[in-house]
C-alpha cells in the first residue's frame, strides 16, 4: 500500500478540489477548484509541485476572473 500520509498527523490523504486564497502582488485572489491532497484527519492541504506554477500562469495570463467578490476586512487591534 503506497497511500500517502499526512506529515502532521499521519492521517490518510484524499484528492480533492479546494478553494485557495492567496496574496499576489498586494492583492488577494481566490482560486477555486484547485487540485490538492487533503488530510481526512486534520484537514492539512498538500499541493502538487506544479500547482504553484499553474496559479502564477493563470494570473499572469490576464484571464478574466469568473467573478469578483468584495471582501470584508477587520482589524483585531480595535478589540484586543
Ligand atoms: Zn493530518
Amino acid at each position: 500500500m503506497n497511500e500517502q500520509r499526512c506529515l502532521m498527523c499521519q492521517g490518510a490523504l484524499e484528492a480533492q478540489r479546494v478553494t485557495r486564497i492567496q496574496e499576489y502582488q498586494g492583492r488577494w485572489i481566490v482560486i477555486e477548484n484547485l487540485p490538492a491532497l487533503v488530510c481526512r484527519q486534520c484537514g492539512e492541504r498538500y499541493y502538487m509541485p506544479d500547482i504553484h506554477d499553474l496559479v502564477v500562469r493563470l494570473i499572469q495570463s490576464h484571464t478574466e476572473p469568473v467573478r469578483t467578490e468584495t471582501v470584508a476586512v477587520y482589524d483585531a487591534a480595535q478589540i484586543a
